[in-house]
């Protein structure tokens, strides 16, 4: 099936690009890798989404996915690796061997969790390494665990974290944090949380492949510690996919889409949507705009490449 367009990525921002481009009676699939909803689905709580005081993130991707589905959405779980142009307009591939073959294409690729570079990091991934305190949270009742980070999603789940176990230990390396003030005065109220500042993770302690323990760092005094924990939950940035895109759509040094508010690229017919694009605010109402806008722009290549 040739699909008027294919989005690649389902979170909020693919997933407001499908509404738009199929209320406007396009035909769509959404390629997703790893769950319907995007980052979001990850927050306990979102109080910023207009018309609505508070929701959770998995109840609000529930949400878009089901209404992109009422609209005739068709969707997939699968990891797109590449696309190439073809003359009827693209080709989208996937790890699990599926082509998908679309006029226009939305990528809509997100960005992914940073990690501290640390030896033997990504074997500890599940095994007391986790970045999800909503979806790991439980596992660590009662025990000890740190939170590598310092900025709103970091203090969000420290603060969540707080209720389960029995401490968490914030480490930051910079002098103060970097989130919301409202939420660095809850941590302060917490009995059960304990904030390092100026250091950093040197190396991460195991014992049978799981995590024990991390090596910190003062960096003001120069002193090194041990810290005993369960499990450790890092917060410390984002970063795009990108890559296997750059030759279709130019990236900045940061490895982001280089385009602007109009989400077009280069190349004709392919759009950028959300927080892969380089821009200032990544939040669901800034990737929900782009898909509109993306999807508004698909349609009217689609109108004028009849
Ligand atoms: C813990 C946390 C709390 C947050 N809290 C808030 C909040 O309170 N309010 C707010 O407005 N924002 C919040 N955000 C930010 C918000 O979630 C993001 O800005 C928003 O989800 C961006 O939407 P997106 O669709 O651009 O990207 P994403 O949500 O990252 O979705 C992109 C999707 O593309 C998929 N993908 C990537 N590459 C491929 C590929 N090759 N093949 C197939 N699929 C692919 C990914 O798996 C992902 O599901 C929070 C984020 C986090 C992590």
């Amino acid at each position: 099936m040739l699909y008027d367009i294919v989005i690649v990525g389902g979170g909020p921002a693919g997933l407001t690009a499908a509404v738009y481009a199929l209320r406007a009676g396009r035909s769509v699939v959404v390629v997703e890798k790893n769950g319907f909803g995007g980052q979001i689905a990850f927050s306990p709580k979102v109080e910023n989404i207009p018309g609505t005081i508070q929701i959770s993130g998995a109840e609000f991707a529930d949400k878009l996915v089901e209404q992109a589905m009422n609209l005739g959405a068709d969707m997939e779980l699968e990891a797109v690796t590449h696309i190439e142009k073809t003359e009827s307009g693209f080709t989208v591939f996937t790890e699990e061997g599926s082509e998908f073959c679309g006029k226009t294409v939305i990528l809509a690729l997100g960005v992914k969790h940073r990690m501290l570079g640390l030896e033997g990091e990504y074997e500890l991934i599940g095994n007391g390494i986790s970045f999800c305190a909503v979806c790991d949270g439980a596992f660590y009742t009662d025990q000890e665990v740190a939170m590598v980070g310092g900025g709103n999603s970091a203090l969000q789940e420290a603060l969540l974290l707080s209720e389960v176990c029995s401490k968490v230990t914030i480490v930051q390396n910079l002098a103060d944090f970097t989130g919301e003030k409202k939420l660095a005065e809850a941590i302060a109220e917490k009995d059960n949380v304990e904030v390092f500042f100026n250091t950093v993770v040197t190396s991460y302690q195991t014992a049978d492949g799981a995590l024990t323990g991390l090596t910190l760092k003062n960096e003001q005094t120069g002193e090194i510690s041990e810290l005993k924990v369960d499990g450790a939950f890092l917060a410390v940035g984002l970063m795009p996919e990108n890559d296997a895109f750059a030759q279709f759509v130019p990236l900045n040094n940061w490895g982001y889409f280089d385009c602007g508010e109009d989400c077009l690229t280069p190349t004709p017919g392919l759009f950028v949507a959300g927080d892969c694009r380089s821009k200032r605010i990544r939040q669901v109402v800034t990737a929900s705009a782009d898909g509109a806008v993306a999807a508004t722009a698909a349609c009217m290549y689609l109108d004028q490449n009849k």
